[in-house]
């Protein structure tokens, strides 16, 4: 099997003693330590720490819902389309390509409705393990329907590993509808 070997940097000797790391992330230490000493720390408007000095989230009373960016990545779910048509099509794409092997898609009969005539499959069943999941976002990117979005949702807590395996009616529940092109690759289908 043809292979390309791999070129390795070549460290100096004081890239191999870390000094120069170390001390820059001392340095970022004490840069925020001064900073909460001032009282202008980042977030400290946000967070009102009873200290009076300094950022502490008051944890689960105070949470990052507000402030999460967009780009941040959560559980997985699935979508509506504004119809209220399921837009997954079922075509295994994310099951295929999910790393961790999260996904199980159990492919069905599609609904009766006039907006998808071009539709074959529904998925009968959908499952995500989020003991597996590792929120890459890999079949978000792979979905030719967008029809898996990962939300932003982090909390997830759960009292028996059962509970880990969403199925389809969750994923909906919690994905409900989405508003936008169904088809991402061809904007006249
Ligand atoms: S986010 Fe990644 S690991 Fe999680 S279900 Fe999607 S592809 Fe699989
Ligand atoms: S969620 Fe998207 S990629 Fe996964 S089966 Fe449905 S249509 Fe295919």
């Amino acid at each position: 099997m043809a292979y390309l070997p791999l070129k390795r940097p070549k460290f100096s000797l004081l890239d191999r003693l870390y000094v120069v790391e170390l001390v820059k992330g001392l340095g970022i230490t004490l840069k925020h330590l001064v900073l909460s000493l001032l009282g202008k720390s980042r977030g400290k408007k946000d967070f009102n720490s009873p200290s009076g000095v300094g950022v502490c989230m008051q944890f689960p009373e105070q949470r990052w819902d507000e402030r999460l960016p967009e780009y941040y990545r959560g559980a997985p779910v699935l979508v509506r389309g504004e119809d209220g048509r399921e837009r997954c099509v079922s075509c295994q794409l994310c099951e295929f390509i999910c790393p961790a092997r999260a996904i199980k898609v159990t492919p069905g009969a599609v609904e009766p409705s006039a907006s998808c005539q071009k539709q074959e499959k529904a998925p009968a069943e959908f499952e995500i393990d989020m003991l597996r999941c590792i929120y890459c976002g890999m079949c978000q990117e792979a979905c030719p329907e967008q029809a898996i979005f990962l939300s932003k949702e982090y909390l997830i807590t759960l009292t028996d590993r059962d509970r880990a395996v969403r199925n389809k009616e969750t994923l909906y529940r919690l994905g409900g509808m989405r508003k936008g092109l169904v088809n991402k690759w061809n904007q006249y289908k």
